[in-house]
């Protein structure tokens, strides 16, 4: 018995040391090649990208794209190019026409956001709904959001769009797919919400994203610096699961959105609520309250994804008779729903 065991650890050993051989062979032989796309670019209006509160995300794109490769260029094994260095426009299927010229492992498109109605905030990527594009996506996805998470931004979530036609809806991701390279848009903040600016204008704050995204790609490709002796070469990740079928934007609001009224405090105007609400599609991630029965909300507020049910104050200001509570809450598609209003009188 012992001999059989004494046979069965020099083999494992003899084993250890081949797996062990090939493994730093084959990471010292591979390298990455990555492509960084600073989004916009050059004069007229789309190629501007958002241009809010004195900030402009054509400028932006590139300062943080030049940042970023400066930074991955600091790690062992990777080559990386941009698509853009000046102020000019490229149109995307050149950009994707470059990274496959130059053999791109992965494209990242990089972006800032806004919505027509600027009430929305956050970060969010964009990622191809098809097979191993999706999974390189949202595992990656996964990884930059808890990077940027550090950084005090709120994070929507990774998600897909398909177009009419039935292929990815943003015309990076298809003109990569079609050219076999994985590509994300890195939408990393918007210029017309203050919650974010205030991040975005504050000191060296597109140098922390550039270290935040190339810390992600790092650890995607567990890379190592000889430079700076970071290392993730074990860094591990639980990748998705490929998806069986095309996984279609969500185009309806949360299924569920019910508030009740738990008390009302009249010397300081507290309404304590509680709301329920769910969204079988997609997480909730925003939510927002009346007084005056919806004709006017609150900026929007962050909704605790892994509860169904919270509770919060609504302060109604000194004067306001018989206020009428509404609260309205959003998932991650910025699809909302309202609830049922409550009138609340003194006393209650
Ligand atoms: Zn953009």
């Amino acid at each position: 018995m012992k001999k059989v065991l004494s046979y069965i650890l020099v083999f494992l050993a003899a084993f250890a040391v081949c797996f062990h051989g090939t493994t730093i062979e084959a990471a010292a032989a591979r390298n990455v090649v990555v492509v960084i796309d600073p989004g916009h670019g050059g004069t007229g209006d789309r190629n501007l990208g958002a241009q809010y509160n004195g900030l402009s995300e054509k400028e932006l794109t590139l300062r943080l794209a030049n940042a970023l490769k400066a930074e991955l260029e600091k790690y062992d094994g990777i080559t990386v190019y941009t698509t853009r260095t000046t102020d000019t426009v490229v149109s995307l299927e050149d950009r994707a026409e470059f990274a496959k010229s130059v053999g791109a492992d992965f494209v990242f498109s990089i972006h800032f956001n806004a919505s027509s109605g600027h009430e929305f905030y956050g970060s969010e990527v964009w990622t191809s709904t098809f097979g191993d594009y999706y999974v390189a996506g949202c595992n990656f996805g996964n990884i930059v959001e808890a990077q940027w998470s550090e950084l005090g931004l709120y994070q929507k979530g990774v998600k897909t769009r398909i177009g009419s036609s039935g292929s990815d809806y943003y015309g990076i991701i298809r003109q990569c797919a079609a050219r076999s390279m994985p590509c994300v848009i890195l939408e990393h903040a918007y210029l017309d919400h203050v919650y974010d600016t205030s991040l975005i204008k504050s000191a060296d704050f597109v140098n922390k994203l550039a270290v935040a995204d190339a810390t992600a790609i790092a650890k995607y490709y567990k890379l190592r610096s000889s430079k700076t002796g970071a290392d993730y070469s074990s860094f591990s990740y639980a990748s998705v699961k490929k998806p069986g079928k095309v996984l279609y934007q969500d185009e309806t609001g949360p299924d569920t959105c019910d508030i009740k009224v738990l008390g009302y405090d009249t010397p300081s105007g507290n309404v304590l609520v509680e709301m329920t609400t769910s969204d079988k599609q997609s997480p909730v991630i925003y939510f927002s309250y009346s007084y005056d029965g919806g004709k006017t909300f609150c900026p929007l507020q962050m909704w605790d994804r892994t509860k169904a049910t919270q509770s919060f104050n609504v302060k109604v200001p000194g004067g306001t008779t018989n206020p009428v509570i509404v609260c309205r809450t959003y998932n991650n598609y910025e699809k909302g729903a309202q609830s049922n209003p409550v009138q609340v009188t003194a006393g209650f």
